[in-house]
């Protein structure tokens, strides 16, 4: 798909788009300074600044990582996404044959894919950007590479001036981006999918209200933490993750000593998430009834999927009757 289309088709997108964060008056910022007021004083410190100290991440810059309100897959990925990723620019550089073509982002088609290029400024990721439900013109953040931009969106209070209460809608949303980005890469360089902008940018707040939606409920009812079965039983946990039209269901089965004794997957072209969620329990009931296992607790987090199961009054779909 071309460029010019692209931009038309996501122009058309984005007006039909309504913000889930309501957005705060825009303003100007001194980034350099707490108030956010410019002073002489504090552009001369900012000049003075070691730019290669700036931008590396120092201990403290770990500890502001790790300790963010978001899953910890996200915090890995922010982590990955600063050099552990294979990018083609790396890779091809290590090979010294960045010249070729192989070396080129999959979204744009123009650049040499790196970190900073693909989650940052390339014109797909910038549009994702400002277009999240944290709005950011991700082509001028600051910094010269991508630790000091990982660094900067893990620490949004101290380098971007976000209110306490809202850092972690800010993380989280910024998390969002840069995992849809490397999904939605993936898909373009291993399923050959095109670049459909206007789907990621629906994929990034979908996935938004669904993660901060799981924070809410958690938050009010208390952290669960998994306890082992009493001797002699078995404990299944069971569950499904949708993404892009396909189902990925996991059960998998521990003893009472906290071993795993079995885990199962499966993917299937899918977006119901309880057709999902009732075709794992299904999986898991059928490897304890093969391996003649009696004695097994199955704990899963679909409520409705609970009431069917459960309550006689609710009706079951025909996977479950079966
Ligand atoms: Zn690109």
């Amino acid at each position: 798909m071309k460029q010019q289309e692209i931009e038309d088709e996501l122009a058309e997108a984005i007006c039909r788009f309504h913000l889930l964060v309501p957005r705060t008056k825009d303003g100007v910022l001194w980034l350099s300074e707490a108030s956010g007021i410019f002073s002489v004083k504090s552009a001369y410190r900012f000049l003075l600044q070691d730019s290669i100290s700036s931008s590396l991440f120092i201990e403290g810059d770990w500890v502001a990582l790790w300790k963010i309100k978001i899953q910890d897959r996200f915090k890995l990925l922010l982590w990955r996404a600063m050099d552990a990723f294979p990018f083609k620019g790396k890779i091809c550089a290590l090979l010294n044959s960045l010249d070729s073509e192989a070396s080129i982002c999959p979204l744009c088609g123009v650049e040499v894919e790196t970190g900073l290029h693909i989650f940052f400024r390339c014109f797909v990721a910038r549009v994702l950007w400002g277009e999240a439900v944290w709005p950011l013109d991700a082509y001028h953040l600051q910094g010269d590479n991508i630790q000091s931009i990982i660094r900067m969106l893990s620490q949004p209070r101290r380098f971007l001036h976000i209110d306490k209460e809202m850092q972690c809608d800010f993380s989280l949303s910024a998390a969002i981006v840069v995992d849809t980005i490397w999904f939605g890469r993936n898909r373009v360089v291993h399923q050959g999918m095109d670049v459909n902008i206007r789907d990621f940018i629906i994929m990034v707040h979908r996935r938004f209200l669904e993660h901060s939606q799981t924070w809410r409920i958690s938050a009010m009812f208390g952290c669960k933490v998994w306890c082992p079965p009493s001797c002699g039983q078995l404990k299944c946990n069971v569950d499904v993750a949708l993404r892009g039209g396909v189902a990925v269901l996991a059960a998998c089965f521990r003893d009472s000593g906290d071993s795993l004794c079995r885990l199962y997957t499966e993917q299937f072209p899918s977006i119901n998430s309880l057709l999902g969620e009732s075709s794992s329990l299904v999986a898991a009931i059928n490897i304890a009834s093969n391996m003649d296992w009696d004695k097994v607790d199955f704990e899963f987090d679909c409520q409705l999927l609970t009431r069917m199961v459960l309550d006689e009054d609710t009706l079951c779909g025909p996977l479950l009757l079966d």
